[in-house]
C-alpha cells in the first residue's frame, strides 16, 4: 500500500489517498477541496471508497464531485449527518470551494468496524470531542493513524463548534494515546504530520488535558 497526503483548499486540510498498486485499487479519506488534484492522483486507480474522519465541509467538501464521476462508496458516522450542510460561517462554503449539500454516506461506520482495502486492515476507532461523529482509521501494518482534527502536531481539535464536547475530546485523546504505540506516524487533519510519541512529550495541551 502506497500513502500520498494531499494539502488541499486554503486550509491545508490532509487529504490522504491509499493506493494499491497490485490491485489499482485507491482509498481517499477526506477530499476537502481541490478535486481536480485528487482526481489527477487516481487516474490509474478505481477509486473503491471515500472516508471521511468527520462531517466538517473543509473535510467532505469535494466527497460530491468524486461520487459523481465513481461508485465510489462513501463512509462517514452518522452522528455527524447534521454537518454536512453546516457552512459553520457565512461564506464558508465558497472560501474553501466545497460543493454542498454533501451526499450522506452510504455506511455508516462505528466503534470497532475495520475496512478491507487490499492486505489492508483499517480499523475505526470513534473518538468524538471535536464533533460527535469523528472517527479516526488505525492501519496497524503500517503503523499509521488517520486522525482527522482529533489531533494537530503542537495542537488538538476545537471543542467550541457545533457538536463539540471538551469531556469527550479529553476522553479519545486519553484513548488513543493509552492505545498507540509511540512510532506511530500521525496524518492530522491540517498542516504538519507527527507520530503518538513526538506529541506525548511535546504537545502542550495534552500535559492539561490528559
Ligand atoms: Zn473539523
Amino acid at each position: 500500500m502506497l500513502l500520498k497526503v494531499l494539502s488541499v483548499g486554503p486550509l491545508s486540510v490532509n487529504c490522504s489517498i491509499l493506493l494499491d498498486e497490485e490491485r489499482k485499487e485507491a482509498l481517499v479519506i477526506d477530499p476537502g477541496a481541490d478535486a481536480s488534484r485528487i482526481i489527477e492522483e487516481l487516474k490509474d486507480f478505481k477509486l473503491v471508497g471515500i472516508l471521511a474522519t468527520h462531517g466538517h465541509i473543509d473535510h467532505v467538501g469535494v466527497v460530491k464531485t468524486l461520487k459523481e464521476r465513481t461508485d465510489a462508496i462513501f463512509y462517514m458516522n452518522e452522528e455527524d449527518l447534521f454537518l454536512l450542510e453546516d457552512t459553520l460561517w457565512p461564506g464558508f462554503d465558497r472560501y474553501i470551494g466545497a460543493e454542498l449539500p454533501c451526499p450522506e454516506p452510504d455506511i455508516s461506520i462505528r466503534e470497532g468496524d475495520t475496512i478491507k482495502f487490499g492486505s489492508v486492515e483499517i480499523r475505526v476507532l470513534h473518538t468524538p470531542g471535536h464533533t460527535p461523529g469523528l472517527c479516526c482509521f488505525y492501519i496497524p501494518q503500517h503503523s499509521l493513524l488517520i486522525a482527522g482534527d482529533l489531533l494537530f502536531r503542537g495542537g488538538v481539535g476545537r471543542w467550541d463548534l457545533p457538536g463539540g464536547d471538551l469531556q469527550a475530546l479529553k476522553k479519545s485523546l486519553r484513548r488513543v494515546f493509552e492505545e498507540l504505540p509511540d512510532d506511530t506516524l500521525v496524518v492530522t487533519g491540517h498542516y504538519d504530520k507527527t507520530t503518538i510519541g513526538h506529541e506525548r512529550v511535546f504537545n502542550p495541551y495534552l500535559r492539561e488535558l490528559l
